[in-house]
């Protein structure tokens, strides 16, 4: 699934593609991938003849920016976005849209999961509105502090895994970051919300923001099936500490890293340097 680093890889991918493409037409090959609106012709209708003015990222959003509508997408599990000759079907039974630029070239949506959707919203008032609205800040703003984790975590009998994976608190970290932020913080991943201390907020989110920016820095993490548009690989995969290291050394003590499940979660983590 991909996560920040990854959408933010799939954004800077997109930027040199289709910035300032016109669209020409519109298809929606997969009605329930658009969530908003729910009628396919309108939409269609009105995305066609504009320009892609700018793509953004929030947390694992994609936002493009059009002059007064913005069309956010989340890829969810397996979701893609290919650049492509107009006409093509990289993956004729996947394909869900496709956006035809007066170039002749398209940019199409493919999701094996159909987990993926897109919200077609007004510029002016999208961040008000789901699936925005109840995000919380991202590991790089500074509105995470150690006071602000404290106040939405310290009461929590939640496991520190399953809180950090909560898009309502600090949004942006998936399964695979969760586990490397922990290692790194030297946190045990069951220690309860309301164990941890004001030194462990401050290296969450020490630990947040170095692991977060150095993915971004190598393009993401490619395992399981996750490419970015055009098949660009990550190569953060080979930076993981724990993540998918079961009975391997520990990289700090030797020890072999376990894998338990958390909340139904793979998880991985050094039972002698996460001590709980
Ligand atoms: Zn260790």
């Amino acid at each position: 699934m991909p996560e920040l680093p990854e959408v933010e890889t799939v954004v800077r991918t997109l930027r040199k593609l289709v910035l300032n493409k016109k669209i020409t037409k519109a298809k929606i090959v997969y009605p329930n991938l658009l969530k908003q609106p729910t009628d396919t012709q309108q939409f269609e209708s009105e995305i066609t003849g504009q320009k892609i003015l700018a793509i953004e990222r929030i947390a694992k959003h994609i936002i493009f920016v059009f002059q007064n509508k913005v069309l956010i997408s989340h890829l969810r599990m397996e979701g893609k976005w290919f650049f492509e000759p107009e006409g093509a079907q990289t993956n004729i039974k996947h394909q869900e849209a496709y956006f035809i630029f007066d170039d002749g070239m398209q940019l199409a949506y493919y999701d094996t999961r159909k987990f993926g959707t897109l919200h077609w919203q007004d510029i002016d008032n999208f961040r008000e509105q789901k699936p925005l609205v109840t995000l919380g800040p991202e590991p790089f703003s500074e509105l995470v502090t150690p006071n602000y984790l404290a106040k939405r975590i310290n009461k929590s009998s939640k496991h520190i895994k399953t809180i950090l994976l909560d898009q309502t608190i600090i949004s942006g970290i998936g399964n695979i970051y969760d586990d490397e932020i922990l290692f790194a913080a030297k946190i045990h991943p069951l220690k309860l919300g309301a164990d941890i201390s004001q030194i462990d907020f401050e290296n969450i989110i020490d630990s947040s923001r170095d692991i977060l920016a150095k993915s971004v820095e190598m393009g993401g993490t490619t395992i399981d099936s996750y490419q970015s548009a055009h098949g660009i690989d990550g190569k953060f995969q080979n930076f993981l500490k724990v993540h998918t290291r079961v009975n391997k050394p520990c990289l700090e003590c030797q020890t072999l890293i376990t894998k338990i499940k958390v909340n139904g979660r793979g998880t991985y983590f050094c039972p002698q340097c996460q001590v709980l």
